[in-house]
């Protein structure tokens, strides 16, 4: 694809075609298949319970909500502004569910080499409080921190939450990775979202990360409110002096009738589909000019462990993101963790108040009505939408029908239909056994994933 400074009307004008005919707003979020809203409840606590019984090398993940402040954009479910007094009340009843269900779990050749602690903001519990729950876990798990585990956490990249200290006590504890929520440099953009992250501050924090061992991911956004070419092309130039080990760049979705918080951003400031799809190719433009490989909308610098999982097919996508380990059971814990047993997924309590009342009856702290169990379509369909269009921008479809003894084109048939519209618009290339997305397609290729998606389907 050419460069943005090569490009000329025509190709502009393209990019406005494709930006109005799809519209990426209007797709959904795809960290599951089926999306959330579309489970079918169709599992219990009984079968959550089986299915952890004989499982002793699972994916632990903590959630943690609270946050100093709230970010305007922001779509988790947070708390801020809590006492040190909240957060212990909130990590005794994450011991008491780590009690609960490793309980059910084996003694013996319990060995975990994959945890994330995410939130909210992790990094904002105190040093006593980090190690508190750091060592109940390991009390319980056998946690295995080497070169090769994924050991990581979420922080918020402010000297205020955030010391050399803490650093290091993350790294003595077991960490491997910690990722920092960046979004964008410019401070006009962050004060709309009503941030404070100082380029000074995160070039100090990461340089001793660095120094003390630590894998760094760092997190950042485009389509957020004032969000312009030079200000991102300052930020991605900031960033890759530092050269993080991943960089994860999202769409930032603007959704203010579902979160109330997002209403306090004016619509007019979000740029339009057009500017989105342009500070997209800007950041792929900067981000593969500087040592980087795009999987999916992430980037991972090249020559690292990811690049070579991509180059042999080995990457998947899932609750968590891009992975090079089989990620398949997913243990969540904390509010709102969602889980995924034996191929199905369960959802905790969302509310602390009902995650809290669940444990005091010694129960699992899962949202009744939230479950899935995946049938064999939509384990083909998953595989489809999450890790074929959504890693590596096509589909194999030889590799498909083998892997899950199909016909494709017999068992897509209606779908194959509808990609007409997307090979003569230039997103998708049919190419024998392959349906390949193309460089201009790639910033619609959820567009493409959304026609395997049954469930919004109007036909059935
Ligand atoms: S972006 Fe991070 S720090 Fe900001 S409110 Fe959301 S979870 Fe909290």
């Amino acid at each position: 694809m050419k460069k943005l400074n090569e490009m000329d009307n025509q190709d502009f004008l393209q990019i406005e075609y494709i930006s109005k005919s799809y519209n990426e707003s209007s797709i959904p979020l795809y960290i599951s298949y089926p999306t959330l809203t579309c489970w079918k409840n169709n599992s219990d606590e009984n079968n959550y319970i089986e299915g952890i019984k004989n499982e002793n090398n699972p994916f632990l993940y903590f959630h943690f909500p609270y946050c100093k402040s709230a970010c305007y954009y922001c779509l988790c479910y947070k708390i801020t502004g809590s006492a040190e007094e909240t957060i212990d009340k909130y990590l005794d009843y994450m011991e008491k569910e780590i009690d609960l269900k490793s309980r059910f779990m084996p003694k013996d050749n319990m060995s975990v080499t994959q945890m994330h602690w995410g939130g909210g903001t992790p990094t904002n519990l105190t040093m006593r409080q980090l190690e508190r729950i750091y060592r109940k876990i390991s009390d319980n798990f056998n946690i295995v921190s080497d070169k090769n585990s994924s050991i990581s956490i979420e922080s918020y990249p402010d000297d205020t939450l955030i010391t050399f200290e803490k650093l290091r006590l993350l790294k003595d504890l077991g960490f491997t990775e910690i990722s920092f929520g960046i979004q964008d440099f410019d401070e006009r953009v962050q004060k709309i979202i009503n941030r404070d992250c100082k380029f000074e501050v995160v070039e100090k924090l990461f340089n001793e990360a660095r120094r003390i061992g630590l894998r760094i991911h760092v997190d950042l956004c485009y389509g957020l409110p004032f969000q312009d070419m030079t200000g991102l092309k300052n930020t991605l130039e900031k960033i890759v002096r530092l050269q993080p080990d991943r960089i994860a760049m999202e769409n930032y979705s603007h959704f203010p009738a579902f979160y109330p918080l997002q209403r306090k951003i004016p619509t007019d400031s979000v740029p339009n589909s057009f500017m989105r799809i342009v500070l997209s190719i800007l950041a792929k433009e900067v981000l593969t000019e500087n040592n980087y490989i795009r999987i999916g909308d992430h980037y991972v610098r090249k020559g690292n462990l990811m690049h070579q999982a991509f180059i042999e097919n080995r990457i998947n996508r899932d609750l968590m993101g891009y992975s090079i380990a089989d990620r398949r059971q997913v243990i969540a814990f904390g509010s709102s963790g969602i889980s995924c047993i034996n191929n199905t997924y369960y959802h905790n309590k969302k509310l602390i108040e009902d995650y809290f009342s669940e444990l005091d009856k010694n129960e699992l702290p899962l949202e009744k009505s939230e479950s899935h169990k995946l049938d064999q379509d939509d384990k083909i369909r998953a595989s489809i939408i999450l890790k074929w269009l959504l890693t590596y921008y096509q589909i194999d479809k030889d590799a498909v029908s083998k892997e899950f003894n199909i016909n494709f084109d017999e068992y897509f048939k209606e779908e194959l239909k509808q990609l007409n519209r997307f090979e003569k618009d230039g997103i998708i290339l049919c190419d024998g056994n392959k349906i390949l997305i193309t460089e201009m397609g790639e910033f619609t290729a959820k567009h493409v994933a959304f026609v395997f998606d049954k469930y919004y389907r109007k036909d059935i």
